[in-house]
């Protein structure tokens, strides 16, 4: 307790923000040297060789704010003071945001178009809401539980509970709203959603998302639609009627992929709750919490993979053009510079390149090698470890100071 005067709270996040920076800088700078393929190369070519910085820049923040609100609390060996949480939470979120910020410049380079420091914090802010919504609030969760399962843990999970909850019920877009993000659509697009929905036999609301990256969401709680500002530009009325077809599929998908829908969202609820469940049932607890976890998440994979490949097929029924959904996938794919093929094989939306197999389009190109994931892992492990020894360098530091 003694440690936690003001000045050294405000010294450790300063100097983890600084080093957060820095090793994504560094490491962002590495990773995207060796790959600078001539800028008429086909554009799966083009974003197999991003592949690796794409996906370092979109880990490593989350790779630190985890690493940090994990350790944090262990170095200052304070784990039940109250302050201690918030310190934690604060320096995970400031290695978060410095990482994040530290990507934007060479995430414009690869890309090839400008990306502002504001693109890149509002791009954060509606991926974490739209995908990631469970995961931040579990992770925020962790400096706040106490070491043994009880009525002080119950509370805190329950309340994370309600959080998420509360974001899956319309909370999501309340906070997509209060910063500005999320506007109302042009008049044509809500009343072709609007026919698109009662053709499906689904009511259903339309939006649009202020996000320069291409795409389209579906809020399956609340039954809405989103079509980020970029997607309209890029896209012809009948791609975007093609596209919004597969997300009202989303909307009418059968219960049981509603059910598991709900309950993946608690998932990793044991994973983060590591602590308390090891500190009252050991470290085999732990093993069963997440073999649950894990046989509970390749079921949701198997589920939401299906309900992709169905919606998918809506959208390509749905064409008024011959092609033309196949055609806005690889708009959309070739815009993101996401792959057409990935290397891992069970992920919830089948590689681009099969979708438009499937869409009934065969590719003029033949099918292109995965990128490779390595030099991403590599990175992050090399960022993990570094991260790793700065924090014990940083607390060897406090209690050499604090024995003074
Ligand atoms: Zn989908």
């Amino acid at each position: 307790m003694r440690y936690l005067s003001v000045i050294l709270p405000l010294v450790l996040i300063g100097a983890v923000a600084v080093f957060s920076w820095l090793v994504t800088w560094l490491g962002a700078l590495v990773i995207a040297s060796p790959i600078k393929p001539p800028d008429r190369a086909h554009w799966t070519e083009r974003a197999r060789s991003a592949f690796p910085l794409w996906s370092f820049t979109a880990f490593t923040p989350v790779v630190l704010g985890f690493l940090f609100i994990v350790m944090v609390p262990v170095v200052l060996q304070i784990d039940d003071a109250p302050q201690a949480s918030w310190v934690a939470g604060t320096t995970a979120l400031a290695a978060f945001i410095m990482s994040m910020l530290a990507s934007t410049g060479t995430e414009a380079r690869v890309r090839g178009r400008e990306v502002s420091l504001l693109d890149t914090v509002k791009g954060w802010l509606i991926t974490v809401l739209l995908f990631l919504p469970s995961l931040a609030v579990f992770g925020a969760m962790i400096p706040f539980l106490p070491s043994r399962l009880n009525w002080h843990a119950a509370i805190v999970m329950a309340v994370a509970v309600l959080v998420i909850l509360i974001l899956r019920y319309g909370g999501d877009l309340f906070v997509l709203r209060t910063f500005g993000l999320l506007r109302e659509p042009p008049a044509a697009l809500r009343e072709m959603v609007a026919r698109l929905a009662a053709d499906a036999g689904v009511q259903c609301r339309c939006y649009v998302v202020e996000w320069k990256s291409a795409n389209a969401v579906a809020f399956t709680s609340t039954n809405v639609v989103a079509f980020s500002t970029s997607m309209l530009e890029i896209m012809d009325e009948k791609e975007l009627a093609a596209v919004a077809s597969h997300e009202i599929a989303h909307l009418c998908e059968p219960r049981r992929a509603q059910l598991a829908r709900f309950f993946g969202s608690f998932l990793f609820l044991p994973v983060f709750a590591a602590g308390p469940i090891i500190g009252t049932f050991g470290f085999g607890g732990f093993v069963i919490g997440l073999a649950f976890t894990a046989l509970g998440y390749s079921g949701l994979q198997r589920v939401a993979r299906a309900m992709e490949v169905r919606a998918d097929a809506a959208g390509h029924a749905s064409e008024v053009d011959e092609g033309c959904y196949a055609r806005a996938l690889e708009k959309l794919y070739a815009y993101n510079l996401v792959p057409a093929v990935l290397r891992q094989k069970r992920m919830t939306h089948p590689h681009l390149y099969d979708r438009l197999l499937a869409a009934g389009v065969t590719p003029a190109y033949p099918r292109p090698a995965p990128p490779p994931n390595w030099p991403t892992l590599v990175a992050d492990f090399i960022v993990a470890m570094s991260a790793f020894m700065f924090i014990s360098f940083l607390g060897a530091v406090i209690h050499l100071l604090a024995g003074i």
